[in-house]
């Protein structure tokens, strides 16, 4: 058997106004983050870890920012058509680990909701979705509130 592992690393600019999705839900929130998507950042890196597994370049390699079939798209769709492509090549997904790094608002309640989108979404058990969150102790772009980050790693094998 194949074992191959990939990471992926996503951030995004937040601005008063913007519907924050996150985890393929929409988080009551009075801000959100700004992208040509829905800049959803955990889906982002869990497409980024997987296609970096799968040695399939990145999410703007498949999926343009210049492409207006893009624009304001759910990614959830991205995220469905990742794994159509990791799967065609053979590969199965043996787990995905993501932390998302963000000041405010508290994600830890919200987190059961992004695993049984996502598992949904991914067609794997929610017990191979990890989610974590941590702030970043209000230094630097993420503690001033300026925006969200996300690192995800995904194994995958055939
Ligand atoms: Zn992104």
């Amino acid at each position: 058997m194949k074992i191959r592992v990939g990471q992926g690393y996503d951030v995004h600019r937040l601005e008063v106004g913007r519907p924050f999705w996150l985890g393929g839900i929409q988080i009551p929130c009075e801000f959100g983050p700004v992208g040509h998507s829905d800049a959803d950042v955990v889906c982002h890196v869990l497409c980024d870890a997987l296609l970096g597994a799968a040695n399939m370049r990145n999410i703007g390699y498949h999926f343009s920012d210049k492409d207006p079939r893009w624009k304001g798209v759910d990614s959830k769709v991205l995220l469905a058509e990742v794994l159509r492509m990791v799967r065609e090549a053979g590969y199965d997904i043996s787990n995905v680990d993501v932390t998302v790094v963000l000041q405010e608002p508290k994600l830890n309640p919200h987190i059961p909701a992004m695993k049984t989108c996502l598992a949904g979404v991914m067609n794997i058990p929610e017990d191979d979705i990890s989610i974590k969150a941590t702030t970043s102790e209000h230094i630097g772009f993420v503690g001033r509130g300026e925006g969200i980050a996300a690192h995800c790693v995904a194994l995958i094998y055939r």
